[in-house]
């Protein structure tokens, strides 16, 4: 897509600091990284989010999400990983290009990932279940 900023930095057009790439995608150091080693995979071909993206394309980005993970705790930067993957606005999606967060953890560390439960009762949790298995079968 001509005018993503995404889009322009898998192909190249834009310099990055690139710790991978392969034909149909890169990982990149994110530019405000949560910690130290914070690196986003970028698929190459344009998809604006988890909706829209072709299925092997999103296995080939997962697995490049598990090889990126296990690089930083090779690397001595990570203990733990977080992968993070927001889609739409609502979600936090502040570049509209399918991309997975692989953010390193250490003891200590500032990152805030939690959050609160919402309490449901028993009967509206089985409302919720049944919707989303009639949504999915
Ligand atoms: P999200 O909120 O999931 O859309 O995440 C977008 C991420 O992209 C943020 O963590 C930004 O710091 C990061 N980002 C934005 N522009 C660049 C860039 N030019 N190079 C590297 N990372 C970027
Ligand atoms: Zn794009």
């Amino acid at each position: 897509m001509s005018d993503c900023i995404f889009c322009k930095i898998a192909a190249g057009e834009i310099p990055s600091n690139t710790v991978y790439e392969n034909e149909n995608l890169r990982v990149i150091l994110d530019i405000s990284p949560a910690n130290p080693g914070h690196c986003l995979v970028l698929p190459k071909s344009h998809a604006g989010n988890i909706f829209e993206i072709e299925e092997n394309l999103l296995k080939e980005a997962f697995a490049a999400a598990k090889k990126t993970a296990s690089a930083l705790k090779l690397s001595g930067l990570a203990d733990g990983v977080n992968i993070l993957q927001n889609n739409g606005e609502i979600a936090g999606q502040t570049v509209n290009h399918f991309h997975i967060h692989v953010i390193p953890r250490k003891e200590g560390d500032k990152v805030t990932l939690k959050h609160e439960g919402v309490k449901l009762s028993s009967e509206e949790m089985d409302h919720v279940g049944e919707a989303v298995k009639k949504a999915l079968n």
